[in-house]
């Protein structure tokens, strides 16, 4: 695989945070004030070739290894949560389906992915089911073709995408046996039914979906791997690389409101000091400062698990992405409560930022289920400390 060199690295690198410093925040502005992401952004980070960084050369990526990768999330989770989850699930969706695609799928969904001229949404979660080995959404195959039931729902992109990557059991399975995952297409199926859910907290602009199927048909050749294999393809190769560069953004998003409550902590004075100068407020900047960087340090330990493919890289991804999310609800409830009341209101970025970091507790798994790993690896000791 042909990667990037250090001097081309380098350059992204001022590139992107010169960006992200520029014209990243004003489009942060623009996203929240409309409520959506325009169109000519997309078109820019595409341009830019942002959705193309992780992914090798040879399938239309930029080359970027995965730690370097993190670097550069670091920088793009300072900005709108919209514009972080953009950069963040095309440079990892098509980490589920490369190694498993057909030729065919490589060129014509795999590819044109990477690209950033396609969409795929990751599509797991139900409301009626846990995540992972419940999973209820079935398939019953016919001749050539599988049908589908089932319901699926706080799928990101899954209005606007052009596939959902669905994971599936076939009829009369349990547990991780039979499981399937597909690349349906989002185009008007039989029996299927997209209900746009975006009314979300923070993420402004970013669509999710809640999907019905009824009996519909969805060709055998949209099977990705083998069956039985689904959750390998949902959980293996995209969950445990995106759990770290969820991480990673933890960090980048924590940045940027230790950066707002520093600057505001010099500008606002009361009772004729400004508060910075308090030690209160000095001792909640420390704070910060000490668990980012102890998160950003953890973060690259998993990432090099992961290069390495030592066999606790899993508990490590879990692990690190446990303690950044908790790092960052501290942080950037230090962050507000050094504006004060004001932090509060929709006039300060703050206000923003601490939103869009909440929703980072759910994302590739709560704290809850990343503990679960963990404990499992600490006690089989696959979990270690060399
Ligand atoms: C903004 C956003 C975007 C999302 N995007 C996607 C997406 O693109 N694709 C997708 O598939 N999903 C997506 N999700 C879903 C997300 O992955 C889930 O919300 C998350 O995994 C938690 O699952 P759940 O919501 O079903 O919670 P539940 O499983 O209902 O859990 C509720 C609570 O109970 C805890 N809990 C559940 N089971 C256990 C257990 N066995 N032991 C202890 N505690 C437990 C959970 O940690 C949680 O606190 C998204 C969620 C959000 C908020």
């Amino acid at each position: 695989m042909s990667m990037m060199d250090d001097a081309s690295f380098a350059t992204l690198k001022n590139e992107v945070a010169a960006w992200v410093a520029g014209p990243g925040e004003e489009w942060s502005e623009r996203i929240e004030q409309e409520g959506a992401v325009p169109e000519a952004l997309v078109d820019e980070l595409r341009e830019r070739g942002y959705l193309s960084l992780a992914a090798p050369e040879e399938l239309g990526g930029r080359g970027v290894g995965f730690p370097r990768f993190l670097q550069l999330m670091e920088h793009f989770s300072r900005l709108h949560a919209s514009i972080r989850m953009l950069v963040h699930v095309n440079n990892g969706i098509w980490r589920a389906v490369e190694r498993y695609a057909t030729p065919e799928q490589l060129q014509e969904i795999v590819i044109p992915t990477i690209k950033g001229e396609k969409r795929i949404a990751f599509t797991l979660t139900e409301a009626d089911a846990g995540t992972g080995a419940d999973i209820r959404t079935t398939v019953r195959r016919e001749g050539d073709t599988y049908v589908m039931n089932g319901e699926k729902h706080l799928i990101t992109f899954g209005v606007s995408c052009d596939w959902w990557l669905l994971t599936a059991r076939l009829e009369g399975t349990t547990g991780h046996e039979g499981t399937v995952a597909l690349l349906v297409p989002n185009t008007d199926l039989p029996g299927a039914e997209v209900i746009d859910d975006s009314l979300t907290m923070g993420i402004t602009g970013t669509d999710h979906a809640i999907l019905h199927f009824h009996d519909t048909p969805v060709p055998v050749s949209a099977l990705i791997g083998e069956e039985g294999q689904g959750l390998e393809v949902a959980l293996g190769g995209f969950l445990l690389p995106s759990r770290i560069s969820v991480a990673m953004s933890c960090v980048g998003l924590a940045e940027r409101a230790q950066q707002l409550a520093v600057d505001f902590s010099k500008e606002r004075v009361t009772f004729g000091k400004p508060l910075a100068k308090r030690q209160a407020i000095q001792f909640m900047l420390a704070r910060n400062h000490a668990k980012i960087l102890a998160a950003r340090e953890l973060v690259y330990a998993a990432a090099r698990a992961f290069g390495e493919g030592r066999p606790d890289a899993g508990a490590m991804s879990s692990a690190c992405k446990m303690v950044a999310v908790d790092m960052l609800a501290e942080v950037t409830d230090n962050a507000l409560q050094v504006f004060g009341g004001r932090g509060y209101f929709k006039r300060e970025p703050i206000e923003r930022v601490y939103r869009d970091a909440r929703a980072q507790r759910f994302e590739e798994g709560s704290n809850e289920i990343q503990s679960l790993i963990v404990a499992r690896a600490v006690l089989d000791g696959t979990a270690n400390y060399a």
